[in-house]
């Protein structure tokens, strides 16, 4: 297992990053990047804390050494609980800020090893040993990898070979003897320019049209015609006092530009099999989803628990109106912690891999999303408007300016101005600020938007069940097949 200096040092190795119009040299010493990159050694100082280390490292029956629990394949439903609590805790040692910089990659290296076995049996391809090689590499030398799976995609309503410009969606623009030349962007990819490989894979399901669109395949963040465009959105603040959560800690998504590049045969995992786009996309989700609930409850903690705080310094805890709302917040956190853990607990086996239970992980990620707005609305509504009205840390740092506004700035007995200032920046930084808005767009989009989960959730959930149960409750003749809403 690498130590987080190694981690550091393997991203000194030439990629091509832009960030606000200039070439970035090197991420490590970047002055917005390098806090990323700090940020992103929880994954690897976690694993070296002995108070994580039986969390954090799995002695590995398939490799015999002792690895990261992330590349541990799931074979259980306690492998999934483990795996499930291990991002739940470096989230929190985060600051609620998930590294993902394993997490994702092994999601995605899941999905491949499943796909391309089912592929290869059923259509008598070979891309099985090549996943395998991968996947090892990534496990033995402790990779940190990033996922690109949602293209550019131009008219949501066209298929990737109907668009009007044909690289919306990434596609291989030439096969060789020795590998495939692929072209298009990814969009949104978290961390890419944090990682040692990239993994692209479809972000839809394909037809016989779409086939060049059907690739999968993995490159070293450094390879040749590769580009990262880092967005600046989210993490924007510098400023400790003011920004507690966002000066320290980020995440930084990029737009992910692929310009004719050659990808080696053993790096190809999907080359044409329009037919298996679709489940490895899903596939993935599935994984995905069940990461991206592990990883919310520790937002879903600090804004419980600021609200329970701030109600207390401004002296209302006990108000009624106060207490249904911290019932409410309570129960939405429960909601998605027990969503998971169910998930866990009901694996489907699938290759001999075991992917959490897909309606329960799909319904705690919408019950995330869908809550998230009306949780910040409730933190909001408590802490009242010194959220966004108090005054700088430039005011606070002077002292004559300060003994003027601490005492009109103090709460309850007990909470002095400074203290409750403190407090309201916390809750500015989560509810209010340019990482405010970032993470309510991210609750909604990341891990796929609102419809997706439906959508996912009518597919695997055979509403026929309960259509015959109510058929039969109503005296009417059972109803043939799948119903009508699952079979859309
Ligand atoms: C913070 C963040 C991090 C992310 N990280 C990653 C990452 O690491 N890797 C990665 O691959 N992706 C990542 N994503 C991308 C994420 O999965 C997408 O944002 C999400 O799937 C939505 O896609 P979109 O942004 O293109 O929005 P759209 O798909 O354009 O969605 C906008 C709206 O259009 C609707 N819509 C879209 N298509 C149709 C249609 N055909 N018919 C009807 N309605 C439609 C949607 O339901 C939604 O309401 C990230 C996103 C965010 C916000």
């Amino acid at each position: 297992m690498r130590t987080p200096e190694q981690y550091l040092a393997s991203l000194r190795d030439g990629r091509r990053v832009i960030y606000r119009g200039e070439v970035v040299p090197d991420v490590t010493t970047h002055p917005h990047f390098s806090r990323s990159a700090r940020h992103l050694t929880v994954d690897f100082r976690v694993a070296e804390d002995p108070a994580y280390r039986p969390v954090a490292i799995v002695d590995d029956s398939d490799s015999g050494v002792p690895i990261s629990r992330y590349f541990h394949i799931p074979r259980t439903p306690n492998d999934l609980r483990d795996r499930s609590h291990l991002i739940t805790e470096s989230t929190r040692a985060a600051w609620s800020f998930v590294p993902l910089i394993k997490e994702i990659g092994t999601d995605a290296l899941f999905a491949l090893l499943i796909v391309t076995g089912e592929m290869d049996r059923q259509i008598n391809t070979a891309f099985l040993p090549r996943v395998q090689a991968f996947y090892r590499r990534c496990r033995d030398s402790d990779l940190a990898m990033a996922v690109a799976q949602t293209d550019a995609k131009g008219d949501r309503s066209k298929r990737p070979s109907e668009q009007s410009q044909p690289d919306l969606y990434v596609r291989m623009v030439e096969r060789r003897r020795d590998g495939i030349v692929v072209r298009g962007a990814k969009a949104h990819t978290t961390n890419a320019i944090f990682a040692n490989e990239i993994l692209v894979i479809p972000t839809r399901a394909m037809t016989e049209a779409d086939a060049d669109y059907a690739v999968a395949f993995a490159v070293p963040a450094d390879t040749p015609g590769l580009t990262m465009v880092g967005s600046p959105r989210g993490f924007s603040a510098t400023s400790e006092f003011d920004n507690p959560l966002s000066s320290r800690y980020s995440l930084t998504e990029s737009l992910t530009i692929f310009d004719n590049v050659f990808v080696p045969a053993e790096r190809v995992f999907l080359d044409g099999q329009w037919q298996f786009a679709g489940p490895l996309a899903r596939t993935f989700v599935e994984f995905h989803r069940f990461t991206a609930a592990s990883y919310k409850p520790p937002v879903l903690e600090l804004l419980l628990g600021a609200a329970a705080l701030a109600a207390d310094a401004n002296g209302i805890a006990g108000a009624a109106h106060v207490r249904d709302k911290l019932a409410r917040l309570t129960m939405y956190l429960h909601t998605v912690t027990g969503l998971t853990s169910a998930a866990a607990a009901s694996p489907r086996l699938r290759e001999g891999i075991a992917v959490p239970d897909v309606v329960l992980t799909n319904v705690a990620k919408f019950q995330f999303a869908r809550g998230y707005h009306d949780a910040v609305r409730d933190v909001q509504d408590i802490a009242g408007g010194l959220v966004v009205t108090g005054p700088s840390e430039e005011d606070w740092r002077v002292p004559s300016i300060r003994r003027l506004i601490e005492p009109y700035l103090q709460g309850r007995a007990g909470w002095d101005g400074e203290q409750r200032l403190r407090l309201m920046n916390l809750i500015r930084d989560l509810c209010a600020s340019d990482l405010g808005g970032y993470l309510e767009v991210l609750a909604i989009h990341a891990e796929g938007s609102l419809e997706t989960q439906k959508l996912t959730v009518l597919m695997d959930y055979d509403v026929g069940q309960a259509a015959a149960y109510a058929a039969q409750a109503a005296g009417l003749p059972a109803p043939a097949g799948k119903s009508a809403v699952a079979r859309r």
